[in-house]
């Protein structure tokens, strides 16, 4: 029988994805805590928590990656003023943007083609990139990897819920009112299904102090967040309000947790940042199987 070739051509490939799976455990190794930070719906603020939290461990002296694979609006370049050219290569690795002392970060708006265009990308190919974007940038050793997903329980979620089985978990962000809290229901059943521990729940934008005569105003509500975490069995991890001063961080690329440390949003983020800070290790045992 003729040999039409195709198996020779497997052969290569099967050994670089061989060499990418082994890649990807050598720098995950090098990694101690990897957070994933999700919401049920866009807009709620889940990419200005996932840039605050990066910067405010970075500031806490801890060596942080913060890996954006939102492929459809990745807004972390713009939340850290970073747009810039693509990561050069060095040594076969990706180089990340690195931001202040301690923040080395990788955005798919780095390396899409141009700021404004749409992309497509089928569920296979988002997970082949995504694997690349774990295995083969140099992240080195880190504290923290922090990953910032687009919103919803889709692809990117649910890739990288296998390809790092011992994540730590999901801070999962949401707003106050009930069109929101539905959604992070099924992200928090998302997580239950993939074997993900939800870190606990964020509700963002709840409530306004308004500056002059310092009247709450509860715009979308308050409290949903709170009381949807104790119906799920999660922890609740605080409550940031809305406060313009971050839209006006985050248009000008400038992290609200530095900027306005003083402010009760900057201040909300404490717990969270203690509760990330005294995260325990976590390891896989080998499958004796
Ligand atoms: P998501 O990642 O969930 O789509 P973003 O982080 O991009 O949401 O935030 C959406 C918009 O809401 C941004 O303009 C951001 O500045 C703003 N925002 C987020 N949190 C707050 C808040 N607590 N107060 C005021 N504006 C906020």
């Amino acid at each position: 029988m003729q040999d039409c070739g195709a198996g020779e051509k497997r052969i290569p490939e099967k050994r670089e994805a061989d060499n990418m799976d082994e890649r990807l455990r050598e720098q995950m190794k090098r990694i101690r805590h990897k957070v994933m930070v999700l919401s049920g719906k866009g807009g709620v603020g889940k990419s200005t928590v996932a840039a605050n939290i990066s910067v405010a461990l970075a500031l806490e002296g801890k060596a942080v990656g913060l890996l954006d694979v939102d492929f459809h609006g990745p807004s972390i370049p713009k939340l850290l003023n970073l747009e810039g050219p693509p990561p050069m290569t060095q040594g076969g690795k990706l180089a990340p943007a690195v931001y202040g002392e301690n923040l080395k970060v990788v955005s798919l708006g780095f390396l899409l083609p141009e700021k404004d265009s749409a992309v497509i990308w089928r569920g296979p190919l988002k997970m082949g990139v995504i694997k690349q974007l774990l295995a083969d940038v140099d992240w080195g050793d880190l504290d923290y990897l922090i990953i910032d997903f687009p919103p919803g329980t889709g692809d990117e979620p649910l890739s990288v819920a296998q390809l790092i089985p011992d994540s730590n978990g999901a801070v999962i962000v949401t707003t106050p009112q009930e069109l929101s809290l539905s959604d992070v229901r099924k992200s928090i059943d998302f997580c239950r299904k993939v074997k993900v521990p939800v870190l606990g729940v964020i509700e963002n934008m709840s409530g306004f102090v308004c500056p002059n005569c310092k009247t709450v105003i509860d715009i979308f509500k308050r409290g949903g967040g709170e009381s949807m975490a104790q119906s799920m069995g999660v922890p609740f991890l605080g409550r940031i309000p809305i406060d313009p001063r971050i839209v006006e961080a985050s248009d000008s690329g400038t992290p609200f947790v530095y900027h306005y440390s003083g402010t009760e949003a900057a201040v909300a983020f404490q717990p969270i940042i203690g509760m990330l800070l005294n995260l325990k290790e976590k390891t896989i045992l080998p499958c004796l199987h």
